[in-house]
């Protein structure tokens, strides 16, 4: 058993030696085996707008880019999608967007609804830092989760990437907590490599993890925008060479596989961000590391450019039908399978309680 405290997880990501790595993923992927099974989760993404009020320092879609054409889906091409993702088999949606104040406390619940309604599909929000009144109306109207990452733990770091909002509000890790307390599973999450950031602030990140008890974890690596303070360089911050944490596929593994270890029963996504690093192999190297969740995009293609948090985003131009069919080749490649039902925390203990001749109805009965 390795040290998990911070001496540990500091040993660890800075770890380079190939034959150390290739322990620690084998380690994480064991770990994944045991506790959430081979099977892997798909949740169909939809990027509901992309307005936004914020200007995050980092991100495509802030509102200081005025090159960014703008979209907003209609519902009706979102009730689109929904359809489109229980024909190919998901068991969950995603609706993400920007912070953007026409996406109306209504307007989404009533999606919410529908899809609770005419589907068998976990609903999961990614709509940004919305009021409290609004978490608790979508929790109402069904919506099952709510991913908003903290991207780092290091407050001195995020206050300088992430201006607050107008209205003030609470900070991500606070809304995290409240948004587990609605009994929402809550999702949290960082990004690798961005400037400024520590080795050690990486290691508060993963204790972060688990303090929080997050039911999901989401690691990436920040992908420079040139369109942005950070990614052109105008913000720079301050931080020893020796210090700064690369933004490399290496060090994403290393995060995905702690987290594993830190977090054994979390779902955790092989993301977009690291495809788009690795567009070959990146999603099944992160689930070999410890990942056992993939997001296939499901936004109309016409949209998916304009969706652009970070340049080059893998799948870009591919339909839905056709990430659909890629990933499920990907992992077959690699000895794992598509997960049945809504894939939800501690799902894979409930269905080994189960009789082997029994799951399948299992999954289904659980869906409602
Ligand atoms: N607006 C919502 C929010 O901020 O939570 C959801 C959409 S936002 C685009 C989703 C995530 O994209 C962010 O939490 C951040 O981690 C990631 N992201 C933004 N800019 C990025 C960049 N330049 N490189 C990598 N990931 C980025
Ligand atoms: Fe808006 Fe989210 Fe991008 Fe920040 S990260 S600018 S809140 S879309």
């Amino acid at each position: 058993m390795i040290e998990l405290a911070k001496p540990g997880l500091l040993e660890w990501l800075r770890e380079s030696r190939p034959s150390r790595l290739a322990e620690l993923y084998q380690w994480a992927n064991e770990v994944r085996r045991e506790r959430v099974g081979d099977a892997v989760h798909l949740r169909g993404l939809i990027e509901v707008s992309s307005h936004c009020v914020r200007q995050c320092m980092y991100c495509g879609l802030r509102r200081g880019n005025h090159d960014l054409p703008r979209y907003r889906m209609t519902r009706e091409e979102i009730l689109d999608c929904v359809r489109l993702a229980e024909k190919l088999g998901y068991g969950t949606v995603v609706m993400q967007a920007g912070e953007d104040d026409a996406l109306t406390g209504e307007w989404i619940a009533e999606i919410v609804r529908w899809i609770k309604r005419e589907t068998t599909l976990a609903v999961t929000l990614s709509l940004g830092e919305r009021q409290p009144d609004e978490l608790q109306l979508w929790r109402s109207a069904g919506a099952d989760r709510y991913l908003l990452r903290f991207e780092t733990s290091d407050e001195n770091l995020f206050r300088v990437i992430h201006p607050s909002s107008s209205s003030g509000g609470p900070d991500r890790l606070t809304l995290l907590r409240q948004l587990k307390s609605l009994g929402y599973e809550a999702g949290g999450g960082v990004m690798v490599g961005i400037p400024g950031q520590s080795f050690e602030s990486l290691a508060d990140d993963i204790l972060a993890f688990r303090a929080l008890n997050l039911d999901m974890i989401g690691i990436g690596p920040y992908i420079a925008h040139p369109a942005t303070p950070l990614g052109s360089g105008v913000l720079r911050p301050e931080i020893a060479p020796s210090e700064q944490t690369p933004s490399s596929e290496e060090m994403i593994y290393k995060m995905i596989a702690l987290a594993r270890i830190a977090c054994p029963d979390a779902n955790i996504p092989s993301t977009t961000a690291l495809a788009t690093i690795n567009k070959v192999d990146g999603r099944k190297l992160g689930l070999q590391a410890g990942a056992n969740v993939v997001m296939p995009n499901l936004t109309p293609v016409k949209y998916r450019s304009l969706y652009e948090i970070y340049p080059a985003k893998a799948c870009i131009g591919e339909t839905p039908t056709d990430c659909n069919q890629c990933l499920r080749g990907q992992l077959r490649s690699i000895n794992r399978f598509v997960g049945e039902g809504q894939g939800g925390r501690g799902a894979y203990h409930e269905i080994l309680s189960v009789p082997p001749d029994a799951r399948s109805e299992f999954v289904q009965l659980q869906a409602g």
